[in-house]
């Protein structure tokens, strides 16, 4: 195994038994000085609140509970430790300086019950972020309440719903790509929507003729998510927009993949009507373990009516304030005005970067997926050789001759060093291998990453069992992932 370029030696640890068992009696991490004040009595002060018996909490000494913390820390893999490929994901790097300004006592203390009168620089925030957006996508209003893509996928669909049932024709269905993230039919079927599957082509675009095939009066909108789960641009975007729009439906665009298209294109030139971002994608908010998301929804004038409650609006006198008066809109969706530590941090990677830096961060970001797939090509089987945007989509197929799968190769690549890609998604690829190394990859980085992947297809030349048994330097090696997604423990408990 001479090309274990970067052992995980960060994840083993050889005193397993005794991680948890710290506790002696006794101990604390803390000395207070003698009391120089009169004793109170804290029955008096606390009545039932106090808390007498603490129970099974653990006694130990200061530096034992830091370094009890800090190995914990170490058995997560974080972008900032190395590259984190997940494809569809956009794990991008989280620069320090959106962390400095959403720390600002003003802006960190703030508390949305605060009067509009003291509040005036927050609301800014929301107003500048809100411009920036629209001006990123070409739209004509936005919404920044919904937590998460998923979310702003049902926002956006409530008010596609509310659009054709204000006209008086209800409709019935929702058209979605087989290449579309699979959110997507989730969220239609979520909002009473039928979902109605569309094939693609041999080069991984929506298929013209199908599409006006399917589409009719019943369709209340395409769901397209651009540049699709393959890493393709749709080509024939105007056609498409043209189709839905002759018969009197949306394009609604899920825009989580905006990596590949800021300061390039604007969805709102190319026939978009409603469309979602993911700042904890594109605009370099943390999400994962990390922090919460943010999935802002971008419209055009016709559903500015069904736009979520309230709405900033600028006063006669010049002061921002919440516009709660909207008879048309779909409601709030979520509690206050949305995550708002994420826009502050959203608005300072725009603002840092400016129009060209933000360029250049998508030219980057697909760089950096194409030099991936030069190198990689002929290693792993390509699907499909339409050019690739932000992402490259492999499959197994060469690998699977030996029995090793995709979620093989994602294993063994953790004993590198690396987080796995995403693994058998997009569904179209049988045994996906979908990777995206953002542009925030240094070449030195990718190329440890791509010497990894050549080094793990040549074990499987020689000894698929390697792969097969992969994990080999976690703390533990496979898990049922099922049971560890549904019924997840999360808390130590004695013995
Ligand atoms: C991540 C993603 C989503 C869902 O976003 P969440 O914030 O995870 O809900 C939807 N569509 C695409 C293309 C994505 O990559």
């Amino acid at each position: 195994m001479k090309h274990l370029t970067r052992k995980a030696t960060r994840h083993v640890n050889q005193n397993e038994g005794l991680i948890f068992e710290k506790s002696s009696p006794g101990k604390a991490a803390w000395k207070l000085a003698p009391l120089d004040v009169p004793e109170v009595d804290t029955q008096e002060l606390l009545g039932a609140a106090e808390r007498k018996d603490l129970g099974l909490m653990p006694e130990v000494s200061e530096i034992e509970i830091i370094r009890h913390f800090t190995r914990l820390s170490t058995w997560n893999y974080a972008i900032d430790l190395g590259m984190y490929p997940l494809g569809s994901c956009t794990m991008k790097y989280n620069p320090r300086v959106n962390e400095v300004v959403s720390r600002l006592e003003g802006l960190a203390n703030g508390h949305p019950y605060q009067p509009e009168k003291i509040s005036q620089g927050a609301l800014r925030i929301l107003k500048t972020l809100s411009e920036c957006l629209i001006e990123i996508t070409g739209m004509d209003a936005i919404t920044l309440q919904p937590a998460a893509g998923a979310h702003g996928e049902m926002t956006g669909l409530l008010m596609v719903r509310a659009y054709h049932e204000a006209k008086g024709a209800a409709r019935k269905k929702i058209l979605i790509p087989d290449s579309a993230h699979g959110t997507n039919p989730a969220t239609a079927a979520m909002v009473g929507y039928g979902v109605e599957n569309l094939k693609s082509n041999e080069h991984g675009m929506v298929d013209i003729a199908a599409l006006a095939a399917q589409m009719n009066e019943d369709v209340a909108a395409l769901m397209l998510t651009n540049p699709n789960t393959l890493g393709v641009f749709e080509q024939e975007i105007h056609k498409i927009a043209d189709l839905i729009h002759a018969k009197g439906g949306l394009l609604y665009m899920d825009g989580a993949n905006m990596n590949a298209l800021v300061g390039k294109v604007r969805p709102g030139d190319f026939g978009v009507d409603v469309m979602h971002l993911n700042l904890h994608k594109t605009f370099s908010t943390p999400h994962g373990g990390g922090g919460p998301g943010s999935g802002p929804v971008a419209i055009k004038k016709i559903l500015e009516p069904f736009l979520p409650k309230p709405v900033v609006v600028t006063k006669s006198d010049g002061t921002l304030a919440f516009a709660y008066d909207r008879p048309q809109s779909v409601g709030r969706v979520r509690a206050y005005y949305g995550n708002f530590g994420m826009f502050i941090r959203a608005l300072a990677y725009i603002l840092a970067n400016g129009p060209d830096g933000l360029r250049q961060t998508t030219e980057d970001a697909v760089l950096n997926a194409n030099y991936i797939r030069k190198e990689l090509e002929g290693v792993f089987d390509l699907p499909y050789s339409t050019p690739s945007m932000h992402e490259v989509v492999f499959s197994d197929k060469l690998q699977a001759k030996k029995g090793v799968k995709t979620m093989d190769i994602a294993k063994r690549l953790i004993d590198y060093g690396f987080h796995p890609y995403t693994t058998a998604f997009p569904l179209i690829v049988p045994g996906a291998l979908m990777i995206e190394p953002t542009e925030s990859e240094p070449k030195e980085e990718m190329d440890l990453f791509i010497e990894a992947m050549k080094s793990i297809a040549a074990e499987v030349e020689e000894d698929p069992q390697i792969a097969l048994t992969a994990p080999h330097t976690t703390r533990v090696s496979r898990l049922d992932e099922t049971t560890a997604a549904r019924k997840p423990i999360l808390r130590w408990k004695p013995a």
